[in-house]
């Protein structure tokens, strides 16, 4: 039984899915106006393998985790750079996705973007009006009004009467609010600005609306987990229970899942400290499988470190991996294959308690750190016990013992098959370039060489995806 811990109820709790066999999960994405840091990796990564264990145990996983491409922020870098948010957003969610797959997320099932989901948006602030949960000021902003919601503040564990109002929404107005907790919903638009009309005034949504729209509209009014980084805890998902309970009249989410933050030199991260490192610079440096494996070592509630010497014994440990799985893969190519000895039934035997340990582990609130150790035991069993003289069946069991493992962590360790994804993203590169300078001939050459390689490339409105066909 997985065993969950609930910020809601700060309990583990055993994991009962409102419909058998299926999670619906959804997990607060990035606001694309830069390049993810990698401490936007950390609920990336370990939430990816949340969703892989479930995948495991053999539960179908609706995933949902969206981008918020409407945003000061966004706003702000557009006019730095002196063009548009869509344009500032489409291309930070390219390569927010480039980042993923070299940290090899699986892709959600839906990737919902705020800017076209306006209409659920509008149509949950109206509903929150009608049932006299919002309210509209003088100047068109729309307002939740937060004391109406008795349960407001469960999640956070703050009593409503020593709250102050949320921090990032953006006062564009005076104190037209009726009560310093309410929060926005909509607020008018500012020259320059994306806007959209409604019945309120010309505007934008708020923050928090989008996922509770994106939640019901892909997963439905009760879902199973909602997750993302502890900072996100107040104001951001208390105000998203307000709404959607509001609004719906049923739960929002069963289980809420909230990882740590991770720190640099035990320093928090930040900009203005100038210890700020994003995906792709690490990717300069390292396998991005390193920061993968980094970002596992610690179980997700505890805080993490980040350090270039941290990072280089990730290193060391997840090559200790993938040199077992090569040494697998060479001693295959001499193996007999004429059966498992008695002695060799009896050691893959023995070698099942390391999958139990680590589903024990992984059972326990997702404990990548100590799965990991798990892994390192049936590394350190596979060292000691094959050799030259092993059958090709009990090498052949010990690699997919090692690939179940390493799977559910999502840490690629055939080194073939890592490097392979260098050279296709390469080939991706030149062909994008080729395609961009109207070389279409190349274009098509590097497609058909790709074909060749196994690899089978699908333009979508968000780049070009690729998979091994
Ligand atoms: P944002 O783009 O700031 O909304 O962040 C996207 C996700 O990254 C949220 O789930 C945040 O909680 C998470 N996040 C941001 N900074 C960190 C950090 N230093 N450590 C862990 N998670 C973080
Ligand atoms: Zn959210």
């Amino acid at each position: 039984m997985i065993k969950i811990y609930n910020t809601l109820t700060r309990k583990k709790e055993d994991f009962v899915p409102v419909e058998p066999g299926l999670v619906k999960m959804y997990v607060c994405g990035p606001t694309v106006y830069n390049y993810i840091h990698i401490g936007n990796a950390r609920p990336m990564i370990v939430f990816d393998t949340v969703r892989r264990y479930f995948l495991y145990k053999g539960y179908e996983v609706r995933y949902v985790s969206n981008f918020t491409d409407v945003d000061d922020k966004i706003i702000k870098e557009a006019i730095e750079e002196n063009t548009t948010s869509e344009e500032i957003s489409r291309r930070y969610i390219a390569e927010c996705k480039k980042d993923m797959a070299g940290m090899n997320i699986l892709p959600a099932t839906v990737n919902p973007k705020a800017t076209e989901e306006i209409d659920g948006m509008k149509s949950m602030i109206s509903t929150l009006i009608d049932k006299g949960y919002a309210y509209r000021a003088e100047d068109g902003t729309v307002y939740y009004r937060t004391r109406k919601f008795k349960g407001y503040g469960k999640l956070s564990h703050k009593n409503i009467d020593d709250l102050e109002s949320g921090h990032r929404d953006i006062k564009v107005t005076g104190d037209l609010k009726e009560d310093p907790l309410d929060f926005v919903l909509w607020k008018p638009k500012k020259e320059g600005e994306p806007s959209w009309d409604s019945p309120w005034c010309d505007g934008r949504p708020g923050w928090h609306i989008e996922c509770s729209v994106m939640a019901k509209r892909y997963l439905g009014d009760t879902i199973d987990i909602h997750a993302g980084g502890e900072d996100l805890i107040f104001p951001h998902h208390e105000n998203e229970i307000a709404q959607s309970e509001a609004a719906n009249g049923a739960d929002f989410a069963h289980y809420w899942m909230h990882n740590a933050f991770l720190k640099i030199n035990n320093q928090k991260m930040s900009k203005s400290l100038g210890n700020f490192l994003t995906v792709r610079g690490i990717s300069e440096k390292y396998d991005l499988q390193v920061l993968r494996f980094f970002m596992l070592s610690a179980q997700y509630r505890n805080p993490l470190n980040f350090s270039f010497d941290l990072m280089d014994s990730a290193k060391a440990s997840y090559e200790r991996i993938v040199n077992a799985e090569t040494k697998l893969i060479d001693l295959l190519k001499d193996a007999d294959d004429d059966g498992l000895t008695s002695n060799e039934e009896a050691k893959l035997e023995e070698s099942d308690k390391f999958r139990i340990e680590f589903e024990e582990a992984m059972d326990d609130d997702f404990n990548t750190a100590d799965a990991i150790t798990a892994v390192f035991d049936l590394v350190k069993f596979i060292n000691t016990n094959a050799n030259e003289d092993s059958s090709a069946q009990f090498l052949t069991a010990l690699q997919e013992e090692l690939k179940k493992l390493t799977d559910v962590l999502g840490l690629i360790i055939d080194r073939n098959a890592a490097s392979l994804d260098e050279d296709v993203e390469e080939l991706i590169k030149e062909r994008e370039a080729a395609r961009a300078a109207k070389d279409f001939k190349k274009a098509d050459e590097i497609r058909d060489r790709l074909l060749g390689m196994g690899i089978r490339l699908k333009d979508t409105r968000d780049g070009v995806r690729w998979e091994k066909s």
